[in-house]
């Protein structure tokens, strides 16, 4: 007698799903639009959302609208046909003396289901129609003569596609789950089981998908929840052991001597903010480990002044220092504030962009090799030479990044090849919210600047619509007339999209054919060179030109204190933190900034957004309003980061489950830093695959 050779599990949970029982060619297609193709993936098919059953209602108590759960006999049932494969089914369902009605449309194959006389229990949402309680394709449960309607029952609710409804999609998902689910491995031990209070993955995934009582259901979440929480924090504590044990660079220690020297640069004292950040930057750079850290603050809290002060100590221990901006504008403005700080000291700065030449770059290069520059600023140019072999750039002993958002995780872990390694400091104005910190940029420490320097003056902010303008346009001459100079910001559109939003160029025309014509205009978009630019910053910034019409080119760190008026167009196309960025620009100077944002918002969130932006000025408060708005469906440029999106947990709602499986993934990592134990040898793969590429995790398998 011969057997057909006896599957692995792991083959088990590979079958394809067309093999699921009830499952069947017609349904893998639509299946595989979700994304779902093998056993495994249905099991792993997290639903939504659950619909709460549990609402057992007599009929004579129902309420137009509401979603319930009938208990009755069945006393009639009438299929008939309605035209060429079309049909109507009616059942008619009595509970005392009280009738309701429930109808499927094409579904013949559901009159089998009935007899009269059998007890049966349909849930649905229930209206009136013809003086009568009607629901329309109710879900339907079968009870014996004796049997009690379930009570307590929650039903999940899985994302669907065309081709396959959510009854469907709940069978299907149950069959594989009574099939399949036995050949998963559990990936925890049991004592970290008991310890965590975690549900064995036997219990859990069977009440995920059919909890069979409304209180299994949050249990059975959690557990898959802190799985994917916690895989997500090991990978990150992982690639935070590497970064800072598998790597090294040279140890800068701050002496008293090199303090007071730096800070004599300055004119003003730096706020406790800055302070804390600066001892924060020098601990970190007197280890032998490469400084990993965020830097963060809005416009004008002075990041800048703390990545000089780590600069100028790279240099004064011999080490050249680099700074990366964005942009070629911002790059060159870094370069002209750097220059202007250090005119009275002999540290030598250079610009490196791509719009150099070959043989100016070449000069760069010998003069970087030569020890002739401390501090190189440029654009991304830098991390390309710092990727070339042939340019010794290996006295780089700090790097830069400013603007966080531009650089992800997968543009750092590229930055960080050869033998020793800068220390990284890495500065953004767009405030992290405190989950997000801990996750996507989890294997960062942070800093944050709150505090404003002294002096700053406040921006007025006002949300307006179309009936303000005329008084807005003299409030902005009066102030012109007193020297100030203003920004109009239009979004950014493309030619084809809809012609009626005030694109740059017609917005510029307008105020310089009408409310503005007697003013200096210019006009910035990104469809300009880089010298056209520049050309036109230049003379707003020599106050040639007023007024400076432009697209969010100007939304990061331009910085001209005179520009006090900001006007902003389609405000609802701005998101908010681009708003706030954009604010900043005109809190720079020792005059209050006034901002009025014309907008005409269609959405309750982006009403909500625009209100927040009026009343607070606190990027870190706005970052967190911003991330509340969002909620769960967006992953915050997750993807942008090269991250996956999470698949069942959500970090605002899951917050408690997430510091919690943080503070795990630490200890674990501390006691074990590869998770080279056996007894997570299945929790370390399942890491790895999930994380192992874009977190660059690949030799610590
Ligand atoms: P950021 O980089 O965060 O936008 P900057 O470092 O460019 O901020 O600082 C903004 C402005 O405030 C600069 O003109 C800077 O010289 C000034 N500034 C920074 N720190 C202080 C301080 N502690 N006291 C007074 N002025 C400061
Ligand atoms: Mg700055």
């Amino acid at each position: 007698m011969s057997q057909a050779p006896q599957k692995t599990p792991a083959e088990m949970l590979a079958t394809p799903v067309q093999y699921v029982k009830g499952v069947g060619p017609s349904k893998a297609e639509p299946l595989a639009r979700l994304k779902l193709r093998t056993a495994r993936d249905l099991l792993f098919f997290f639903p939504r959302d659950y619909q709460d059953m549990s609402e057992l209602k007599a009929i004579a108590d129902l309420q137009e609208g509401e979603t319930v759960s009938v208990c009755g006999t069945v006393a009639e049932v009438d299929l008939r046909n309605t035209g060429p494969g079309r049909s109507l089914l009616a059942v008619l369902l009595q509970q005392d003396e009280h009738f309701l009605r429930a109808l499927w449309f094409n579904q013949p194959f559901m009159r089998q289901k009935f007899e009269t006389g059998r007890r049966v229990l349909l849930s649905g949402t229930v209206k009136i129609s013809g003086g009568r309680w009607e629901l329309v394709h109710p879900t339907v449960e079968l009870l014996g003569d004796n049997e009690e309607p379930p009570s307590g029952r929650v039903l999940p609710v899985y994302p669907l596609t065309e081709g396959i409804n959510q009854g469907a999609m709940r069978r299907v998902v149950l069959a594989a789950v009574e099939e399949y689910s036995q050949y998963l491995d559990e990936v925890f031990p049991q004592d970290f089981l008991d310890a965590q209070g975690l549900w064995p993955i036997h219990a859990a995934l069977p009440q995920l998908h059919a909890p069979t009582h409304a209180d299994s259901l949050e249990p059975a979440r959690r557990r898959f929840i802190f799985q994917e929480l916690l895989v997500l924090q090991l990978a990150l504590a992982i690639r935070r052991y590497k970064l800072t044990h598998d790597r090294k660079a040279s140890p800068l220690p701050v002496t008293a001597k090199i303090d007071a020297r730096i800070r004599r640069l300055f004119s003003f004292k730096f706020t406790d903010d800055q302070n804390r950040a600066i001892e924060e930057v020098s601990r970190d750079m007197a280890r032998e480990i490469p400084m990993n850290r965020l830097l963060q603050g809005d416009v004008g809290s002075g990041k800048t002044v703390v990545a000089l002060y780590a600069m100028l100590n790279a240099v004064a221990q011999g080490k050249q220092a680099a700074l990366m901006a964005p942009t070629e504008v911002l790059a060159r403005q870094h370069a002209r504030t750097l220059s202007d700080s250090l005119a009275s000291s002999e540290v030598r700065v250079a610009l490196l962009t791509g719009s150099l030449t070959i043989a100016q770059r070449r000069r760069l290069e010998e003069q970087i090799t030569a020890n002739e520059i401390d501090l190189i600023v440029g654009t991304h140019a830098v991390a390309n030479m710092m990727a070339q072999d042939d340019v010794p750039l290996s006295n780089l002993g700090l790097v830069i990044i400013d603007e966080q958002h531009k650089f992800g995780v997968k543009q750092r872990a590229a930055l960080k090849q050869g033998g020793l390694d800068p220390h990284y400091l890495v500065m953004t104005a767009t405030p992290i919210p405190r989950t997000i910190s801990m996750t996507l940029f989890g294997d960062l420490d942070v800093s944050s600047l709150r505090e404003k320097p002294p002096g700053r003056q406040p921006v007025h902010t006002y949300l307006a619509d179309d009936s303000k303008r005329a008084a807005w346009w003299e409030f902005v001459r009066k102030k012109l007339g007193e020297g100030r100079q203003a920004y109009v910001v239009t979004p950014l559109v493309e030619e084809t999209e809809n012609w009626s939003l005030a694109s740059v160029e017609q917005t510029f025309e307008t105020l310089a054919n009408g409310e503005l014509a007697d003013y200096r205009l210019d006009l910035v978009h990104g469809r300009l060179t880089s010298e056209e630019k520049e050309t036109a910053m230049e003379s707003f910034r020599q106050r040639r030109t007023q007024v400076l019409v432009a697209t969010s080119v100007i939304e990061v760190g331009v910085d001209i204190p005179n520009a006090t008026l900001m006007t902003i167009e389609s405000g609802e196309r701005f998101g908010l933190a681009q708003l706030h960025q954009l604010r900043g620009r005109i809190s720079r100077g020792k005059h209050p900034g006034y901002l009025t944002v014309f907008a005409s918002p269609q959405t309750d969130d982006s009403q909500a957004r625009l209100a927040a932006f009026e009343q607070t000025n606190d990027g870190f408060e706005l970052a967190e309003i911003d991330f509340n708005l969002r909620g769960p469906g967006d992953l915050f440029g997750a993807r942008q980061h090269g991250l996956p999106p999470l698949r069942i947990a959500d970090l605002h709602r899951d917050e408690e489950i997430l510091q919690e499986a943080r503070r795990v993934a630490q200890a674990l990592i501390a006691e074990d830093p590869h998770l080279d134990h056996e007894r997570w040898a299945l929790l370390k793969k399942m890491v790895l695959v999930r994380y192992g590429k874009v977190l660059d995790l690949v030799d610590v398998g």
